[in-house]
């Protein structure tokens, strides 16, 4: 499950012509951000431009997330917000879309009078024709089919479109898996594959657009195409991306341990576009918890992934997801969280605490774990890891490495911010170098959270 996070989209470049206000603000994980990408898109056809205060929107549009409860309280405080907004302007449309909008459906509608539609996770092309009832028929729009067939990339009448030189590219949509604590397989639907030409077509329109980085997006990419007859699978995929001019580095997210096969692990030393980085959650090092969360593998067999990993590419960056106070986790399972986290030496980790989730397995046991030991187990786990990154990290100085640069540091608007393949953010001198060049820097201090490089004499 890929970083929960959230972001306002702001200045597309689609929105200079707009006559409308659009405020879009999205919650949760990257398939979100590619989704929200694309409902600019439709949006932009219809006159809107984005905005970054919400008391200038005509439109607001909430696309949410329901993966922990964190993101879902932060779409109702939001919600609460813009009501007072609508007090003041009555004709500003609000509307919501993204898993929590499919977990909730028509129970919005009634529970937020002054909402006025809702989008499910394969119905955002449809935004459109419901703005069109809203706007004709003063329909309120519910849209929530998670229809199996409908590939909701398929029917947009625009190719994606990207002023950056990184792009995020959905390859599939929904889970199988159904891990015990996991909401998406309800939310998102079954495991579906888009189709391979679809997938390589949006790719080099992206490269003409001069798009360096692609991010290849879904639930468990390793499992790209299984279930298509005669389509390739993921690996055939990567290949087919790496033969295409223009695009320099690809990457993907996420990834599960138990589909990791030994053909993908050897294309990290096999094709030299894909990047040098994999993030492959663990969620918990006890394999009494790793089978009460229907994840199918053990804390041993996850270890031999990451030694294939390390020894097909032995400067592979390997980042993770954990979650502390799963029900029933004793002291003991939590130590060998703690053992395999030691063990491993991961270069970053995402860690959360449990939260019980609608509809899942994990929702109905019995032996929750008391909110003051998971925090403190949350704290214990991030301190250890901590103390890794920042060893790791390390590493890097004196070394040189290949940057892509994405645009202004955050710290610093006298410098620049890349990542290198390795997907390490470094911040640089300088103001010159345009987003999408690649320059070579030396590392020459390492943080917890970034690297500070310099340009290679
Ligand atoms: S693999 Fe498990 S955690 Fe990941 S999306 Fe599927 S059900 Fe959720």
């Amino acid at each position: 499950m890929p970083p929960v996070r959230e972001l306002t989209l702001v200045g597309f470049s689609l929105f200079s012509m707009g006559a409308k206000n659009l405020y879009l603000q999205t919650f949760g994980c990257q398939m979100n951000v590619y989704d929200s990408e694309r409902i600019c898109q439709l949006l932009a056809a219809r006159n809107y431009r984005l905005v970054e205060d919400p008391s200038e929107a005509d439109l607001i549009f909430l696309n949410t997330c329901s993966v922990r409860v964190k993101p879902e309280q932060k779409v109702y405080s939001a919600l609460g917000r813009f009501q007072a907004l609508k007090k003041k302007k009555p004709t500003l449309v609000i509307g919501i879309g993204g898993c929590l909008a499919q977990q909730e459906g028509g129970k919005f509608l009634q529970r937020f009078p002054y909402l006025d539609f809702v989008l499910g996770t394969k119905e955002f092309g449809r935004i459109n024709e419901v703005l069109d009832d809203l706007e004709v028929l003063g329909k309120r729009g519910l849209a929530i089919s998670l229809d199996g067939r409908i590939d909701p990339y398929a029917s947009l009448p625009f190719p994606p479109s990207s002023s950056k030189a990184t792009a995020f590219v959905s390859i599939m949509q929904g889970c199988d898996n159904f891990c015990s604590f996991c909401i998406v397989p309800y939310v998102r639907g079954r495991e579906v594959s888009r189709p391979s030409r679809d997938i390589l077509e949006e790719i080099r329109t992206l490269a003409a657009q001069r798009v360096k980085e692609v991010t290849l997006l879904g639930q468990n990419v390793n499992s790209y195409g299984n279930k298509t007859p005669g389509e390739i699978g993921f690996t055939g995929l990567l290949e087919a991306i790496q033969e295409i001019q223009g695009i320099e580095r690809i990457r993907f997210t996420t990834s599960h341990p138990k589909d990791l096969s030994r053909a993908l692990i050897d294309s990290f030393g096999r094709l030299s576009k894909l990047c040098e980085h994999i993030h492959l959650p663990l969620q918990s090092g006890s394999n009494r918890l790793l089978k009460r969360m229907n994840r199918g593998y053990s804390g041993e067999e996850y270890l031999e992934r990451v030694d294939g990993l390390r020894e097909a590419c032995p400067e592979i960056s390997v980042t993770s997801d954990v979650i502390v106070g799963f029900p029933g986790e004793e002291e003991a399972d939590f130590q060998s969280t703690l053992d395999l986290v030691e063990r491993v030496q991961f270069d970053d980790l995402f860690s959360f605490k449990y939260s019980d989730r609608p509809y899942t397995r994990a929702a109905e046991f019995h032996d929750k774990i008391p909110e003051d030991v998971s925090r403190r187990r949350l704290r214990e786990l991030q301190a250890l890891q901590r103390g890794i990154t920042l060893k790791r990290n390390k590493l890097w100085e004196g070394k040189e490495v290949e940057v892509l640069v994405e645009g202004q540091s955050k710290a610093n608007a006298e410098e620049n911010m890349g990542r290198t393949r390795t997907n390490h953010i470094v911040n640089f001198p300088g103001k010159s170098d345009p987003h999408g060049t690649l320059v070579w820097l030396r590392i020459e201090k390492a943080f917890a959270h970034s690297l500070r490089g310099e340009r290679r004499s």
